[in-house]
């Protein structure tokens, strides 16, 4: 089977929900991908920040083999030690004393706001606490309750009603949020920096700022850390940047190395809203991702990707800095670790595909802004073959 009849079977029984480009990856193996056709790509989107940990990391293989081999069962009537062991992990490296999981970030991102209201409507005795209030050009999710949190009116649209009691207000203007704030409010959630918004990073005074006005009105702080935790920053969650911690926390993406997974971590005061028969996932933390998930997590703490993802993120930085002044339709490089965008006055979708026919998986997202997130094991190597790439269409398109 070639890309080509692929395409053409997929035309006829997949659904359009998607843009997709007619390159169907059957390979994958450290920051590089093969298609039907036999052609190799440097993948500098790793599924939209989905493999940290690059494909098919051989941890997370052998964990996933194993597991299947043993047990792929799923039932939350029982004890599940893969789930259990997990959770320990995560809660000793981070705030949170307890963790629900589930499949996808939007089914994370709907658990923490079931929770939040669920909390303070008990917490304050008042039916009337349910406003979450989130940042314009968020994304959160597809789900009714995370579109309704989503600050992009493109992904409400020929949706409505929407859920009830979400507030908008811009990203990184403190006074707009405290001025948002009303005793309806419940929570305030907030990607640490915005993904599918373009590449959006707070000030740290913001971020702390945030963390004041939520303990000042007893709100919860929301972080939805589904497309920068794990690494991705150069620390295991971004928030850790800011030097504050959230009340919840969400994560899905890259926690199981490239599985459907998605959690939702919160303190031990929170989460003790959820009480059996409240919220529950017939697939979530089952043994098999969570196998995947343990191997992850442990791969990225022990395989130094932290500091990697710290240095190879100054480093493909800087050559992206070097390489947007050359040309005048580059307007600002920003990131934090691995997380980079490269900002332009046009949009990016012909750069994009002009990556693709070169061999190298780029992505635009907000329309004009270059979205950079190769797994954190990427090499200079691979940096230096990318930038020599992109060098090659940017003169191409300014000629
Ligand atoms: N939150 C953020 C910040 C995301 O980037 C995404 C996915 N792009 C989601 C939530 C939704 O995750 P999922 O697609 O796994 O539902």
């Amino acid at each position: 089977m070639t890309n080509q009849q692929w395409v053409e079977r997929s035309d006829k029984v997949i659904m359009k929900t998607y843009g997709r480009y007619p390159i169907v990856p059957v390979r994958g193996e450290g920051c590089r991908l093969w298609d039907a056709d036999g052609k190799e790509y440097l993948d500098f989107l790793a599924g939209v920040a989905v493999n940290n940990l690059g494909h098919c990391h051989p941890k997370v293989v052998k964990a996933i083999q194993e597991q299947a081999a043993t047990l792929i069962h799923c039932s939350n009537y029982y004890q599940i030690p893969q789930q259990i062991e997990l959770a320990e992990l995560l809660c000793s490296h981070s705030f949170a004393d307890k963790a629900f999981f589930c499949n996808s970030g939007a089914e994370a991102n709907e658990a923490a706001i079931k929770l939040a209201r669920k909390y303070s409507r008990e917490k304050h005795n008042n039916p009337e606490r349910y406003g979450i209030i989130t940042a314009a050009d968020s994304f959160h999710g597809r789900t009714m309750a995370t579109v309704s949190a989503t600050g992009q009116e493109k992904v409400q649209r020929f949706f409505d009603p929407l859920l009830h009691g979400f507030a908008h207000v811009p990203f990184n203007d403190l006074a707009a949020l405290a001025a948002a704030i009303t005793p309806q409010t419940c929570a305030i959630m907030l990607e640490p920096i915005q993904g599918e918004g373009g590449i959006n990073i707070p000030s740290v005074e913001y971020m702390q700022g945030v963390r004041e006005l939520c303990d000042r009105h007893q709100l919860l702080l929301i972080l939805d850390e589904v497309q920068v935790g794990m690494g991705r920053t150069g620390k295991l969650f971004a928030h850790e940047h800011f030097d504050i911690t959230p009340d919840i926390m969400t994560l899905a993406k890259a926690l199981a190395g490239g599985a459907p997974i998605g959690t939702m971590l919160a303190r031990d005061e929170v989460a003790a809203s959820f009480t059996p028969g409240t919220h529950g996932s017939t697939f979530g933390g089952n043994p098999l991702v969570t196998a995947a998930a343990i191997a992850a997590v442990r791969a990225i703490l022990e395989e130094g990707l932290l500091n990697r993802a710290e240095e190879m993120g100054e480093y493909l930085h800087g050559e992206l800095e070097t390489l947007g002044a050359k040309y005048p339709f580059v307007k600002e490089v920003r990131g934090i670790g691995l997380m980079i965008g490269m900002s332009l006055t046009i949009p990016g979708g012909d750069i994009v595909k002009k990556g693709h026919e070169r061999g190298v998986l780029l992505n635009v997202t907000h329309d004009t802004v270059l979205r950079f997130v190769p797994a954190l094991t990427v090499s200079k190597q691979d940096v230096n073959q990318m930038i020599q790439i992109l060098d090659g269409i940017f003169k191409e398109i300014q000629a």
